[in-house]
């Protein structure tokens, strides 16, 4: 049983945008604009994080910063490789005229959120991609989501997964509130 609702007129952009990014998630996405050009170019790139952005919270921004540098420089090096000649540039496109190369070329981010307390980063590789690249890249992403489940979601800080009631990964500062609520929360 589902109950149908008018759709909401946000009076923004008829394109996928994103509208819902702080300051400080836009300073991340506009440091690394080749893995993140589904959000810079949102008409070319249908993905998730072309309408809602980074779905997590700022203390995982610096995790997601150094998997993006790192991703950013194996992009950087791969495009550079195949463009600078050419005859690279001729095989490149005699390669999509024929349909042998599919979108898209490069890898690209099209999801980040947090799933089950833990940091979840989705891309496609793309079929310019080789193996060896590939295999940077996923365990770049393996590396950051395994570091997400020590530390805190909320501000950065040492952290750990909390099984009851959160269900994400914070530091004691920030499950500590003060006054009743506390004394409801804490088992006696
Ligand atoms: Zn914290």
């Amino acid at each position: 049983m589902v109950k149908m609702v008018e759709p909401v007129d946000t009076e923004l952009h008829p394109q996928p945008r994103v509208w819902t990014l702080t300051y400080r998630q836009n300073e991340v996405l506009a440091k690394y604009p080749l893995f993140f050009r589904a959000v810079h170019f949102p008409w070319s790139y249908p993905a998730n994080i072309s309408h809602f952005g980074i779905l997590c919270g700022g203390g995982w921004y610096p995790i997601i910063e150094a998997l993006a540098r790192d991703v950013e420089c194996e992009l950087r090096a791969l495009l550079y490789d195949q463009l600078q000649l050419p005859d690279k540039v001729a095989a490149l496109e005699g390669a999509l005229a024929t349909g042998r190369v599919t979108f898209p070329i490069l890898p690209i981010c099209t999801d980040i959120s947090q799933v089950g307390g833990e940091l979840k980063v989705e891309l496609l590789l793309g079929s310019m991609c080789p193996a060896d690249i590939a295999e940077r890249i996923r365990s770049y992403i393996d590396i950051a989501e395994a570091s997400s489940r020590y530390i805190c979601e909320s501000c950065g800080r040492p952290g750990k997964y909390r099984e009851a009631y959160w269900r994400r990964v914070y530091c004691d500062d920030c499950t500590t509130p003060v006054g009743p609520l506390h004394q409801a929360l804490t088992p006696a």
